[in-house]
């Protein structure tokens, strides 16, 4: 018998939650402000907050966490960081780090990144509380949990053996087995040079760990390996932090988290996920979240990471691109699989969401009844605001894209009455105001800007043709140089006279009316191939020999001005 299959991946998850029968639920997340944190990051967030609204549909209490880790301590810094900087801070937690950026006003290296993240969440509909990790350690509830750890070293211990040990060599094994011998599960900011962590020459890292324990006084004796000092400090001082994989199950257990999701580096086996799980139970006595175990996103061919590579930031996205589309594209994919994020495909994604829209509301037939449930359970979860009663109005990505590359000819009033009169009838009231309309042609311009510039990185020229395929990107010229008019034959002069006079007698036309009497021109009055024809046409148009699909094309053009065009060009 084949199993039941569920309409969409996400309901896997959201039934196994509901086994555990509980009135109020906790999704959790987190990230370390290291530097500027790139979209991938999103994904799980936005996973998660797909799950917050399925609970709060449902009616349950919802708790929704970012832990923004800035207790961590910086092992590196990114490129874009002063070198010099680098050095002064390198080993302190980024909580106590200064902003890098001068005049910038913000609290902390961390709080500059972290909040740089949390400032792009409204716009894609995320909804969650942020803890920052550092202030959490400041509370007698964490304090305690760190308590609970000390009290606990050896079986915190036998934990992380049972786990790590069979997957090291044998030499790791026994500087695992020596590491352990005098590891206590917290460390200490030093008293005298604020760092909690070095990095020694040869690059490994040596945390300020607790030496011992003072189990009656609560407090801890420490180390710091950086300036050699030795202290005293109590457990409440707020100095101490968790061992990473300590720290992951306490906070679990203090949220009573329900489900957290996990990069794949951390649902190795062996990895943090599974040690957490159980130090979460056996030390901290909570039975600990689901695993949701996620692939990573990648941002076309490249991998995304926070210290090197490239940076493509929620921030930047929001500049390019629609970020419904972006849940979309999280949400519509098995965690399991990776993603590649490509700009160029924004058309396909739109595609995929007008298909999907259209059989949400009934417009369009689904091919199946799966692909039916599916997009109907989809459509709900990417909306940033409430799903509406009647499909939204859209201008046409690929109007977008044209007026976008027309701003330099027509004036921004002519480009939203171009956009609108596509979209509206004649008793309709414009439904998107010039005031919502501006961002959006903005927003396109950014957009092709962007691909232009990819494409002109591009050295395959097969994958540049791709591209123009997909995305028709011009340029229309102020001026047509005289070489290029010049360079048209007196068959071509006659075409563009004809067609001036065919516009000129004629007010309303549509894209194939023009299409057709481009090429009646060419066929039947001058006979000449059409080709000759088009040319002429892009050329005094866009100073080159093609160029978009001419009928729609000229339609789009304010008339006045293809008028002026054509009469300068035929004096
Ligand atoms: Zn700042
Ligand atoms: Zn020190």
């Amino acid at each position: 018998m084949k199993n039941k299959m569920s309409i969409h991946w996400l309901e896997e998850t959201v039934e196994e939650i509901s086994k555990r029968n509980l009135t109020e639920f906790t999704f959790s997340t987190g990230k370390t402000p290291s530097g500027h944190v790139h979209i991938g990051i999103l994904r799980e967030i936005i996973i998660c907050d797909a799950l917050r609204r399925i609970f709060e549909k449902r009616g349950a209490k919802v708790s929704f966490y970012l832990f923004m880790d800035d207790f961590d301590a910086a092992k590196r810094f990114p490129y874009y960081i002063d070198t010099e900087y680098q050095k002064t801070y390198l080993g302190k937690p980024f909580a106590l780090i200064p902003c890098p950026f001068e005049d910038c006003g913000c609290d902390s290296y961390a709080r500059h990144f972290g909040n740089e993240l949390i400032s792009t969440f409204k716009y894609f509909g995320i909804k969650n509380e942020i803890i920052w990790t550092y202030d959490l350690y400041q509370k007698r509830e964490m304090q305690e949990k760190i308590r609970i750890a000390l009290e606990n070293t050896d079986k915190i211990k036998e934990i992380l053996k049972k786990y790590i040990l069979p997957t090291l060599d044998n030499e790791r094994k026994q500087l695992f087995i020596d590491m352990q011998k005098t590891w206590i599960p917290a460390m200490v900011i030093c008293d005298e040079c604020n760092k909690i962590q070095y990095k020694a020459p040869d690059g490994t890292i040596q945390p300020n760990r607790v030496t011992k324990y003072l189990k009656k006084e609560r407090d801890v004796l420490y180390e710091c390996p950086g300036c050699g000092y030795k202290g005293k400090k109590s457990i409440y001082s707020g100095k101490l932090k968790l061992n990473w994989r300590v720290d992951w199950p306490a906070k679990w257990a203090l949220f009573n988290a329900t489900c957290e999701p996990a990069g794949k580096d951390h649902s190795v086996k062996g990895g943090a996920y599974d040690t957490g799980i159980e130090i979460c139970q056996k030390v901290f006595d909570y039975e600990g979240p689901i695993k949701l175990p996620y692939e990573w996103l990648r941002f076309g061919n490249q991998d995304m990471k926070t210290s090197k590579g490239i940076v493509f930031t929620p921030n930047k996205y929001i500049k390019l691109a629609d970020p419904e589309l972006y849940r979309m594209l999280i949400l519509r994919t098995n965690p399991m699989k990776h993603i590649s994020l490509r700009m160029e495909e924004i058309p396909q994604y739109y595609d995929y969401y007008e298909r999907m829209e259209n059989i949400f509301y009934g417009i369009e037939k689904p091919e199946s009844k799966e692909e039916s449930d599916f997009l109907n359970y989809l459509y709900p979860l990417i909306k940033i605001k409430d799903v509406p009663i009647h499909k939204p109005r859209r201008i046409p990505l690929k109007l977008l894209t044209f007026l976008s590359q027309m701003q330099n000819i027509m004036s921004l009033n002519k480009l939203y009455e171009k956009a609108i009169s596509s979209i509206t009838t004649l008793n309709d009231e414009s439904v998107i105001s010039f005031e919502e309309f501006k961002p959006l042609l903005k927003r396109t311009e950014n957009w092709i800007n962007e691909i232009k510039h990819y494409k002109d990185s591009l050295k395959d020229e097969k994958a540049k043709r791709n591209i123009s395929n997909k995305i028709e990107i011009f340029s229309i010229p102020k001026t047509i140089e005289s070489k290029i008019i010049n360079s048209l034959s007196d068959d071509q002069i006659n075409g563009l006279k004809k067609f001036r006079d065919f516009l000129a007698d004629n007010d309303h036309l549509d894209a194939d009316s023009i299409q057709n009497k481009i090429f009646t021109i060419a066929k039947k009055e001058l006979e000449i191939p059409p080709r000759k024809m088009f040319e002429a046409l892009y050329l005094i148009i866009l100073g080159s020999k093609s160029g978009p699909r001419l009928g729609p094309f000229t339609l789009m053009l304010d008339r006045p001005w293809l008028m002026g065009r054509l009469n300068q060009s035929l004096q």
